[in-house]
């Protein structure tokens, strides 16, 4: 298939449909190729937001880094310079460009731009990848909204903070044992380790929210370029994914025979009493 192309005005256009206002705090997923061929790439389409969020607005993204020391090629973590794994195009670019602002978290750091960049990202202890405090919990605070560019709806991070938030937590148990139990962190003495306490995990799961959401007419859905974009509070986020671990404890917890983070918590949550020995799909 031919892929589309997108221009700026286009692009702006498109994404003034959606439910972002002047002086939003926003917490961006996204993808850019699937959006098809962007006029200017990553950079137009920061441009364009940060010109709909306006001088009062910000702009967060993931600079997820997953420094874990038994990480295959991980190098310790340094704000400035370690490189984000796996948050799309425009995330990355995000990051790096002038008078971005990155939170400290050796795994899931955030980088963003704009009014509120300091009050998100400052405050990120290495104990709470996600808890409170955390950029999201800041994001929370601000009354924040999630926005979701070309990349569906499961890299859901505010939902790792309903997990971290639920009656039967269970991510002290590693997303993926072979990481260790260790961050990887540079320092001016060299690499040193520190704990793990907050493994965030699978998202497998994660799209039944915004489905759910949308269901109730909580969020919205634009087309942009060949992709979509999804816009939601982050507290309606929260507190349907809280709401739905509360019926059931293991709803977010996938049934793939690859997934090594799910089986455990599973029978974590069976040993502790939350679901009884048969959980259906
Ligand atoms: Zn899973």
């Amino acid at each position: 298939m031919e892929r589309l192309r997108l221009t700026k005005d286009r692009l702006k256009q498109e994404l003034s449909q959606c439910d972002l206002k002047p002086g939003d705090s926003v917490l961006m997923h996204s993808g850019l190729k699937a959006l098809g061929w962007v006029e200017g790439g990553a950079d137009s389409v920061i441009d364009v937001l940060l010109e709909l969020l306006g001088p009062q607005g910000t702009l967060m993204v993931p600079a997820f880094s997953y420094c874990y020391a038994g990480r295959p090629g991980t190098v310790p973590f340094d704000p400035k310079t370690t490189p984000g794994s796996r948050n799309g195009a425009i995330a990355d670019r995000l990051r790096q460009r002038t008078g971005a602002v990155r939170s400290a978290h050796p795994s899931h750091s955030f980088a963003a731009i704009g009014k509120n960049a300091h009050f998100l990202c400052d405050h990120h202890p290495i104990e709470h990848a996600v808890s409170d405090p955390s950029p999201l919990t800041q994001l929370l605070a601000l009354h924040g909204k999630v926005l979701f560019l070309g990349c569906g709806t499961q890299s859901n991070v505010m939902l790792h903070l309903a997990e971290a938030l639920a009656d039967f937590r269970y991510d002290h148990l590693p997303f993926r044992p072979i990481w260790g139990e260790e961050y990887l962190i540079a320092s001016p003495d060299g690499p040193i380790r520190r704990p793990v306490r907050e493994h965030p995990g699978c998202d497998n799961h994660f799209p039944m929210v915004a489905e759910l959401l949308l269901q109730e007419k909580k969020g919205s859905c634009h087309p942009v370029g060949m992709s979509e974009a999804f816009v939601f509070s982050a507290e309606d986020i929260l507190d349907k994914g809280l709401f739905l671990l509360k019926q059931k404890p293991d709803i977010f917890l996938c049934h793939d025979p690859s997934c090594e983070a799910c089986g455990p918590r599973r029978e974590y949550l069976k040993s502790c009493g939350a679901i009884s020995e048969v959980s259906a799909e």
